[in-house]
């Protein structure tokens, strides 16, 4: 058997993290100042917090659609949060592995791994550090990945949050 590795030792790499970020937009009521002059029926003029709210007061999270400082949390997207240049200290990697014949409930009963690679790097430790699952990994409203070049790392996070913005907003239509 001949086992190729998609990195090599001392090969710098990009991981690539694509997260949820929270989007804000300018508070419509205020301009973005955060206050509004209030005037009063004897005409006198007080400073006071914006109280607009966006959305109705329904949602879960209190925060959401209220203004403050003029700034109004409408919701959120999906970004590149991360993109490192790492230098790839050791590489594991598993292939095959049949569990063997446990006899679980009467029959044989084989268990296949599928080939995986394994990378740590310099600047995350080795031995004891960040293990990276060659061809990323997704959980949730996360995601991340190795990348050969920066160019390449840019364009999977780009793919990454369309698809992933695409997915909540679909999600958000199934809920309505
Ligand atoms: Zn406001």
């Amino acid at each position: 058997m001949r086992i190729e590795t998609t990195f090599d030792i001392g090969q710098t790499v990009f991981s690539v993290e694509v997260g949820r970020v929270l989007e804000e937009m300018t508070c419509p009521r205020c301009n973005g100042l955060g206050h509004l002059i209030a005037v009063t029926e004897e005409g006198s003029k007080h400073k006071i917090d914006c109280p607009a709210s966006v959305y109705d007061r329904t949602k879960r999270d209190p925060e959401e659609g209220r203004c403050r400082h003029g700034k109004v949390k409408v919701g959120f997207r999906h970004s590149v949060t991360d993109i490192a240049e790492l230098t790839v200290g050791q590489i594991r990697v598993s292939v095959g592995g049949i569990s063997g014949n446990t006899n679980v409930g009467g029959g044989a009963h084989n268990q296949t791994f599928e080939r995986k690679e394994v990378v740590m790097f310099y600047e995350t430790g080795i031995g004891s550090g960040n293990l990276w699952d060659v061809g990323g990994r997704t959980y949730g409203n996360s995601a991340w990945n190795l990348c050969a070049t920066r160019e390449e790392a840019e364009a999977w996070g780009a793919e990454t949050v369309t698809a992933m913005d695409d997915a909540m907003a679909a999600e958000a239509t199934e809920a309505k």
